[in-house]
Protein backbone atom coordinates (compact mmCIF):
# COMPACT_ATOMS: atom_id res chain seq x y z
CA UNK A 1 0.00 0.00 0.00
CA UNK A 2 1.65 3.19 -0.85
CA UNK A 3 2.03 5.83 1.70
CA UNK A 4 -0.23 8.95 1.88
CA UNK A 5 0.98 11.92 2.63
CA UNK A 6 1.25 12.42 6.23
CA UNK A 7 -0.40 16.18 7.35
CA UNK A 8 0.93 17.87 9.82
CA UNK A 9 -1.12 17.65 13.30
CA UNK A 10 -2.19 20.94 12.50
CA UNK A 11 -2.95 21.03 8.69
CA UNK A 12 -6.87 21.02 7.26
CA UNK A 13 -8.46 18.38 6.97
CA UNK A 14 -11.75 18.75 5.03
CA UNK A 15 -14.67 15.66 5.59
CA UNK A 16 -17.74 15.50 3.39
CA UNK A 17 -21.10 14.02 4.87
CA UNK A 18 -22.27 14.70 8.30
CA UNK A 19 -23.32 11.28 8.61
CA UNK A 20 -22.40 9.17 11.45
CA UNK A 21 -19.00 8.16 9.75
CA UNK A 22 -17.99 11.76 9.33
CA UNK A 23 -19.19 12.99 12.44
CA UNK A 24 -16.90 10.22 14.06
CA UNK A 25 -13.94 11.35 11.72
CA UNK A 26 -14.31 14.75 12.59
CA UNK A 27 -15.14 14.57 16.57
CA UNK A 28 -11.72 12.19 16.77
CA UNK A 29 -9.67 14.82 13.91
CA UNK A 30 -10.28 17.92 15.95
CA UNK A 31 -9.71 16.59 19.05
CA UNK A 32 -6.06 14.75 17.63
CA UNK A 33 -5.29 19.00 16.89
CA UNK A 34 -6.15 19.19 13.24
CA UNK A 35 -8.18 22.08 11.71
CA UNK A 36 -11.71 20.47 11.01
CA UNK A 37 -14.51 21.72 8.68
CA UNK A 38 -17.05 19.03 7.93
CA UNK A 39 -19.37 19.71 4.81
CA UNK A 40 -23.04 18.65 5.09
CA UNK A 41 -25.59 19.08 1.90
CA UNK A 42 -28.62 19.17 4.38
CA UNK A 43 -29.75 20.92 6.87
CA UNK A 44 -28.58 19.91 10.53
CA UNK A 45 -31.64 17.48 10.66
CA UNK A 46 -29.94 15.07 8.14
CA UNK A 47 -32.91 14.09 6.05
CA UNK A 48 -30.19 13.02 3.14
CA UNK A 49 -28.38 10.48 5.08
CA UNK A 50 -28.84 7.15 6.12
CA UNK A 51 -27.71 7.82 9.36
CA UNK A 52 -30.88 9.63 9.87
CA UNK A 53 -33.24 6.27 9.87
CA UNK A 54 -31.55 4.19 11.38
CA UNK A 55 -31.62 1.95 14.38
CA UNK A 56 -29.23 2.73 16.18
CA UNK A 57 -28.17 -0.68 17.98
CA UNK A 58 -24.84 -1.39 19.12
CA UNK A 59 -24.53 -4.34 18.91
CA UNK A 60 -21.72 -6.51 18.01
CA UNK A 61 -22.72 -9.88 19.83
CA UNK A 62 -26.09 -10.16 18.18
CA UNK A 63 -24.90 -9.10 14.97
CA UNK A 64 -22.29 -11.70 14.39
CA UNK A 65 -24.57 -13.98 13.61
CA UNK A 66 -24.71 -13.03 10.00
CA UNK A 67 -21.54 -10.65 10.28
CA UNK A 68 -18.10 -11.48 9.64
CA UNK A 69 -15.48 -11.41 12.54
CA UNK A 70 -14.35 -7.94 11.52
CA UNK A 71 -17.48 -6.41 11.97
CA UNK A 72 -17.28 -7.89 16.31
CA UNK A 73 -13.54 -6.80 16.05
CA UNK A 74 -14.80 -2.88 15.23
CA UNK A 75 -17.73 -3.02 17.25
CA UNK A 76 -16.11 -4.28 20.31
CA UNK A 77 -13.54 -1.25 20.12
CA UNK A 78 -16.76 1.12 18.96
CA UNK A 79 -18.26 0.42 22.30
CA UNK A 80 -14.86 1.56 24.15
CA UNK A 81 -15.31 4.88 22.28
CA UNK A 82 -19.03 5.92 22.35
CA UNK A 83 -18.31 5.33 26.44
CA UNK A 84 -15.83 7.43 26.04
CA UNK A 85 -17.03 10.17 24.13
CA UNK A 86 -20.85 9.64 25.22
CA UNK A 87 -21.03 8.34 28.52
CA UNK A 88 -24.55 9.03 28.80
CA UNK A 89 -24.77 6.05 26.05
CA UNK A 90 -27.14 3.79 27.41
CA UNK A 91 -25.82 -0.04 27.76
CA UNK A 92 -28.85 -2.00 28.87
CA UNK A 93 -28.01 -4.88 26.70
CA UNK A 94 -30.33 -6.47 23.98
CA UNK A 95 -32.91 -8.75 24.50
CA UNK A 96 -33.54 -11.74 21.94
CA UNK A 97 -36.94 -13.56 22.08
CA UNK A 98 -38.69 -15.89 19.58
CA UNK A 99 -42.08 -16.99 18.32
CA UNK A 100 -42.68 -20.65 19.64
CA UNK A 101 -42.65 -21.55 16.02
CA UNK A 102 -39.06 -20.26 15.40
CA UNK A 103 -37.44 -22.17 18.36
CA UNK A 104 -35.06 -23.71 15.68
CA UNK A 105 -34.21 -20.24 14.61
CA UNK A 106 -33.41 -19.18 17.88
CA UNK A 107 -31.69 -21.55 18.91
CA UNK A 108 -28.97 -21.57 15.68
CA UNK A 109 -29.18 -17.51 16.76
CA UNK A 110 -28.11 -18.42 20.31
CA UNK A 111 -25.51 -21.01 19.03
CA UNK A 112 -23.55 -18.14 16.08
CA UNK A 113 -23.51 -15.81 18.81
CA UNK A 114 -21.99 -15.48 22.14
CA UNK A 115 -21.54 -13.45 25.45
CA UNK A 116 -25.59 -13.75 26.10
CA UNK A 117 -27.57 -15.47 29.02
CA UNK A 118 -30.34 -17.39 29.11
CA UNK A 119 -33.27 -16.31 30.68
CA UNK A 120 -36.50 -17.97 31.60
CA UNK A 121 -39.95 -16.13 31.73
CA UNK A 122 -39.29 -15.16 35.14
CA UNK A 123 -35.79 -13.66 34.30
CA UNK A 124 -37.45 -11.79 31.11
CA UNK A 125 -39.59 -10.38 33.19
CA UNK A 126 -37.14 -9.42 35.64
CA UNK A 127 -35.75 -7.29 32.87
CA UNK A 128 -39.14 -5.85 30.85
CA UNK A 129 -41.79 -6.06 33.44
CA UNK A 130 -44.09 -5.49 30.75
CA UNK A 131 -42.90 -8.22 29.00
CA UNK A 132 -44.49 -10.73 31.91
CA UNK A 133 -46.31 -13.62 30.21
CA UNK A 134 -45.10 -13.12 26.63
CA UNK A 135 -42.18 -15.48 25.72
CA UNK A 136 -41.12 -18.54 27.67
CA UNK A 137 -37.35 -17.90 27.00
CA UNK A 138 -35.07 -15.53 25.86
CA UNK A 139 -31.09 -14.45 25.27
CA UNK A 140 -29.89 -11.32 27.05
CA UNK A 141 -26.63 -9.76 25.33
CA UNK A 142 -25.97 -7.27 28.44
CA UNK A 143 -22.81 -5.76 26.88
CA UNK A 144 -24.71 -4.35 24.03
CA UNK A 145 -25.89 -0.23 23.88
CA UNK A 146 -28.20 1.72 21.88
CA UNK A 147 -28.25 5.01 20.76
CA UNK A 148 -31.12 7.26 19.06
CA UNK A 149 -29.32 8.95 15.38
CA UNK A 150 -31.53 11.76 15.78
CA UNK A 151 -30.47 12.96 18.91
CA UNK A 152 -27.19 11.31 19.24
CA UNK A 153 -25.88 13.10 15.76
CA UNK A 154 -26.49 16.57 17.39
CA UNK A 155 -24.61 15.52 20.10
CA UNK A 156 -21.87 14.81 17.95
CA UNK A 157 -21.75 17.35 16.04
CA UNK A 158 -21.48 19.44 19.48
CA UNK A 159 -18.49 17.92 20.32
CA UNK A 160 -16.86 18.58 17.16
CA UNK A 161 -17.43 22.27 17.73
CA UNK A 162 -16.46 22.18 21.25
CA UNK A 163 -12.97 20.13 19.90
CA UNK A 164 -12.17 23.21 17.58
CA UNK A 165 -14.13 22.11 14.46
CA UNK A 166 -16.86 23.60 12.02
CA UNK A 167 -19.88 22.26 10.16
CA UNK A 168 -21.32 24.03 7.38
CA UNK A 169 -24.59 22.32 7.14
CA UNK A 170 -26.42 23.26 3.14
CA UNK A 171 -22.61 22.91 2.11
CA UNK A 172 -22.59 20.08 -0.82
CA UNK A 173 -19.33 20.24 -2.01
CA UNK A 174 -16.96 17.56 -4.20
CA UNK A 175 -13.05 16.61 -3.06
CA UNK A 176 -12.07 18.95 -5.36
CA UNK A 177 -13.75 22.17 -3.89
CA UNK A 178 -12.26 21.94 -0.40
CA UNK A 179 -8.93 22.30 1.43
CA UNK A 180 -6.06 19.72 2.55
CA UNK A 181 -7.03 16.28 3.50
CA UNK A 182 -10.26 14.82 2.41
CA UNK A 183 -12.11 12.60 3.99
CA UNK A 184 -15.04 11.27 1.73
CA UNK A 185 -18.24 10.17 3.74
CA UNK A 186 -20.77 10.88 1.35
CA UNK A 187 -22.23 7.47 2.23
CA UNK A 188 -24.44 6.06 -1.11
CA UNK A 189 -23.95 9.94 -2.60
CA UNK A 190 -20.01 8.39 -3.48
CA UNK A 191 -21.11 6.51 -6.40
CA UNK A 192 -19.32 8.58 -8.73
CA UNK A 193 -16.51 7.86 -7.01
CA UNK A 194 -17.03 4.03 -6.06
CA UNK A 195 -19.27 2.65 -8.75
CA UNK A 196 -19.45 -0.60 -6.30
CA UNK A 197 -21.43 0.80 -3.94
CA UNK A 198 -25.25 -0.46 -3.76
CA UNK A 199 -28.02 0.68 -1.39
CA UNK A 200 -30.29 -1.98 0.79
CA UNK A 201 -32.89 -0.32 1.70
CA UNK A 202 -34.32 -0.77 5.43
CA UNK A 203 -38.02 -0.14 6.25
CA UNK A 204 -38.97 1.30 9.59
CA UNK A 205 -41.93 2.49 11.14
CA UNK A 206 -42.01 4.69 14.59
CA UNK A 207 -44.99 4.57 16.92
CA UNK A 208 -46.29 5.69 19.68
CA UNK A 209 -47.48 4.26 23.34
CA UNK A 210 -47.30 4.69 26.74
CA UNK A 211 -48.71 1.54 27.43
CA UNK A 212 -45.60 -0.81 26.96
CA UNK A 213 -42.22 0.40 28.42
CA UNK A 214 -39.16 -1.18 27.47
CA UNK A 215 -35.51 -0.30 28.81
CA UNK A 216 -33.55 -2.07 26.02
CA UNK A 217 -34.14 -3.14 22.41
CA UNK A 218 -35.89 -6.28 21.82
CA UNK A 219 -35.33 -8.26 19.15
CA UNK A 220 -37.56 -10.96 17.72
CA UNK A 221 -36.59 -13.95 15.77
CA UNK A 222 -38.11 -14.19 12.26
CA UNK A 223 -37.26 -16.24 10.00
CA UNK A 224 -35.80 -13.57 7.25
CA UNK A 225 -35.48 -10.42 8.82
CA UNK A 226 -34.10 -9.18 12.28
CA UNK A 227 -36.95 -7.43 13.51
CA UNK A 228 -36.60 -5.74 16.32
CA UNK A 229 -38.78 -2.72 18.72
CA UNK A 230 -36.21 -0.25 20.26
CA UNK A 231 -37.74 2.25 22.68
CA UNK A 232 -37.04 5.84 22.16
CA UNK A 233 -37.74 8.77 24.57
CA UNK A 234 -41.05 10.47 24.82
CA UNK A 235 -42.94 6.88 24.39
CA UNK A 236 -41.99 6.44 21.18
CA UNK A 237 -40.81 2.93 19.85
CA UNK A 238 -38.52 2.52 16.20
CA UNK A 239 -39.76 -0.93 14.41
CA UNK A 240 -36.68 -1.94 12.23
CA UNK A 241 -36.44 -3.07 9.78
CA UNK A 242 -36.36 -4.83 6.76
CA UNK A 243 -33.56 -5.78 4.39
CA UNK A 244 -34.06 -5.68 0.56
CA UNK A 245 -32.18 -5.28 -2.19
CA UNK A 246 -33.88 -2.19 -3.64
CA UNK A 247 -33.03 1.58 -3.86
CA UNK A 248 -36.53 3.10 -4.04
CA UNK A 249 -37.33 4.62 -1.06
CA UNK A 250 -40.89 3.39 -0.40
CA UNK A 251 -42.37 1.51 2.28
CA UNK A 252 -44.26 -1.83 1.10
CA UNK A 253 -47.57 -2.79 2.68
CA UNK A 254 -45.86 -6.04 2.87
CA UNK A 255 -43.19 -4.59 4.84
CA UNK A 256 -45.42 -3.06 6.84
CA UNK A 257 -47.51 -5.87 8.14
CA UNK A 258 -44.33 -7.68 8.89
CA UNK A 259 -42.91 -4.89 11.70
CA UNK A 260 -46.60 -4.29 13.04
CA UNK A 261 -46.92 -7.81 13.57
CA UNK A 262 -43.66 -8.07 15.07
CA UNK A 263 -44.37 -5.39 17.64
CA UNK A 264 -47.99 -7.03 18.53
CA UNK A 265 -46.12 -10.36 18.95
CA UNK A 266 -44.47 -8.77 21.16
CA UNK A 267 -46.98 -6.87 23.09
CA UNK A 268 -50.60 -6.60 22.03
CA UNK A 269 -50.41 -3.33 23.27
CA UNK A 270 -48.94 -2.25 20.37
CA UNK A 271 -51.98 -2.95 18.57
CA UNK A 272 -53.21 0.53 20.45
CA UNK A 273 -49.99 2.56 19.47
CA UNK A 274 -50.18 5.52 17.54
CA UNK A 275 -48.00 5.60 14.07
CA UNK A 276 -45.83 8.62 14.02
CA UNK A 277 -43.72 7.75 10.76
CA UNK A 278 -43.18 5.00 7.79
CA UNK A 279 -39.34 5.47 6.26
CA UNK A 280 -36.76 4.19 4.77
CA UNK A 281 -33.02 4.67 4.11
CA UNK A 282 -30.77 3.26 1.77
CA UNK A 283 -27.45 1.20 3.54
CA UNK A 284 -24.39 1.62 1.10
CA UNK A 285 -22.99 -1.88 0.71
CA UNK A 286 -20.27 -2.79 -0.84
CA UNK A 287 -20.44 -6.33 -2.25
CA UNK A 288 -19.00 -8.12 0.41
CA UNK A 289 -21.16 -5.95 3.02
CA UNK A 290 -17.52 -5.36 4.73
CA UNK A 291 -16.35 -1.52 5.79
CA UNK A 292 -13.50 0.24 3.42
CA UNK A 293 -11.10 3.12 4.28
CA UNK A 294 -9.66 3.59 0.79
CA UNK A 295 -6.65 5.09 0.71
CA UNK A 296 -6.09 7.52 -2.42
CA UNK A 297 -3.49 9.09 -3.64
CA UNK A 298 -4.04 12.41 -4.43
CA UNK A 299 -4.64 13.54 -0.29
CA UNK A 300 -7.65 11.80 -0.05
CA UNK A 301 -9.50 9.33 2.14
CA UNK A 302 -12.73 7.43 1.17
CA UNK A 303 -14.82 5.79 4.05
CA UNK A 304 -17.71 3.70 3.21
CA UNK A 305 -19.87 0.49 3.40
CA UNK A 306 -21.02 0.79 6.76
CA UNK A 307 -24.13 -1.07 5.43
CA UNK A 308 -26.06 -2.08 8.65
CA UNK A 309 -23.30 -0.87 11.05
CA UNK A 310 -22.22 2.37 10.85
CA UNK A 311 -23.47 3.10 14.26
CA UNK A 312 -21.63 0.05 15.60
CA UNK A 313 -18.53 0.40 13.64
CA UNK A 314 -17.32 4.35 12.68
CA UNK A 315 -16.01 5.31 15.59
CA UNK A 316 -13.38 2.00 15.49
CA UNK A 317 -13.22 3.26 11.51
CA UNK A 318 -12.30 6.84 12.55
CA UNK A 319 -9.85 5.80 14.65
CA UNK A 320 -7.81 3.58 12.42
CA UNK A 321 -8.41 6.68 9.96
CA UNK A 322 -6.39 8.93 12.11
CA UNK A 323 -3.78 6.30 12.96
CA UNK A 324 -3.44 6.07 9.44
CA UNK A 325 -2.82 10.05 9.00
CA UNK A 326 -0.59 10.67 11.99
CA UNK A 327 1.55 7.30 12.60
CA UNK A 328 1.06 5.37 9.08
CA UNK A 329 -0.95 2.47 10.56
CA UNK A 330 -2.03 -0.17 8.16
CA UNK A 331 -5.56 -2.27 9.12
CA UNK A 332 -5.17 -4.81 6.18
CA UNK A 333 -8.54 -5.78 6.95
CA UNK A 334 -9.97 -2.47 6.29
CA UNK A 335 -7.60 -0.42 4.13
CA UNK A 336 -7.03 -0.57 0.53
CA UNK A 337 -5.21 1.73 -1.92
CA UNK A 338 -7.53 3.11 -4.42
C1 LIG B 1 -33.59 1.18 8.76
C2 LIG B 1 -32.13 1.16 9.12
C3 LIG B 1 -31.76 0.71 10.39
C4 LIG B 1 -30.41 0.70 10.74
N1 LIG B 1 -30.06 0.31 12.00
C5 LIG B 1 -28.77 0.33 12.37
C6 LIG B 1 -28.41 -0.04 13.69
O1 LIG B 1 -29.27 -0.37 14.51
N2 LIG B 1 -27.08 -0.02 14.03
C7 LIG B 1 -26.12 0.36 13.14
O2 LIG B 1 -24.95 0.36 13.51
N3 LIG B 1 -26.44 0.72 11.88
C8 LIG B 1 -27.74 0.70 11.47
N4 LIG B 1 -28.08 1.06 10.21
C9 LIG B 1 -27.00 1.35 9.25
C10 LIG B 1 -26.52 2.79 9.34
O3 LIG B 1 -27.61 3.67 9.29
C11 LIG B 1 -25.54 3.09 8.19
O4 LIG B 1 -24.50 2.16 8.19
C12 LIG B 1 -24.94 4.48 8.38
O5 LIG B 1 -25.95 5.45 8.55
C13 LIG B 1 -24.06 4.89 7.20
O6 LIG B 1 -23.49 6.12 7.60
P1 LIG B 1 -22.63 7.03 6.63
O7 LIG B 1 -22.17 8.18 7.45
O8 LIG B 1 -21.62 6.21 5.90
O9 LIG B 1 -23.67 7.52 5.51
P2 LIG B 1 -24.84 8.60 5.65
O10 LIG B 1 -25.49 8.53 6.97
O11 LIG B 1 -25.71 8.48 4.45
O12 LIG B 1 -24.07 9.99 5.60
C14 LIG B 1 -23.54 10.50 4.40
C15 LIG B 1 -23.76 12.00 4.45
O13 LIG B 1 -23.06 12.61 3.37
C16 LIG B 1 -23.84 13.70 2.92
N5 LIG B 1 -23.41 14.05 1.57
C17 LIG B 1 -23.50 13.29 0.45
N6 LIG B 1 -22.96 13.94 -0.59
C18 LIG B 1 -22.51 15.14 -0.12
C19 LIG B 1 -21.85 16.23 -0.73
N7 LIG B 1 -21.50 16.24 -2.02
N8 LIG B 1 -21.50 17.30 0.06
C20 LIG B 1 -21.83 17.30 1.41
N9 LIG B 1 -22.47 16.29 2.01
C21 LIG B 1 -22.79 15.21 1.25
C22 LIG B 1 -25.27 13.16 2.98
O14 LIG B 1 -26.24 14.19 2.96
C23 LIG B 1 -25.23 12.39 4.29
O15 LIG B 1 -25.64 13.19 5.39
C24 LIG B 1 -29.41 1.10 9.80
C25 LIG B 1 -29.80 1.56 8.55
C26 LIG B 1 -31.15 1.60 8.21
C27 LIG B 1 -31.56 2.12 6.86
Amino acid sequence: MHQLRRPRTESSVSIIGAGVAGAWHALLFAQAGHDVTLHERSDANLMLSTSHWAGGMLAPYCESEVAEPLISRLGLRALDLWRRELPDTPFNGSLVVAHPRDRNDFERFARLTSDHRRLDAAGITALEPSLEGRFREGLFFAAEGHVEPRRVLPKLHERIIAAGGTIKFDSDVSADDVEGLVIDCRGLAARDDQPELRGVKGELILIETSEVTLSRPVRLIHPRWPLYVIPREDHLFMLGATSIEAEDTGVSVRSALELLSAAYTVHPAFAEARIIEFGSGLRPAFPDNLPRITIARDNRIDVNGLYRHGFLIAPALAELTLGYVQRGQIDNEVMRCA
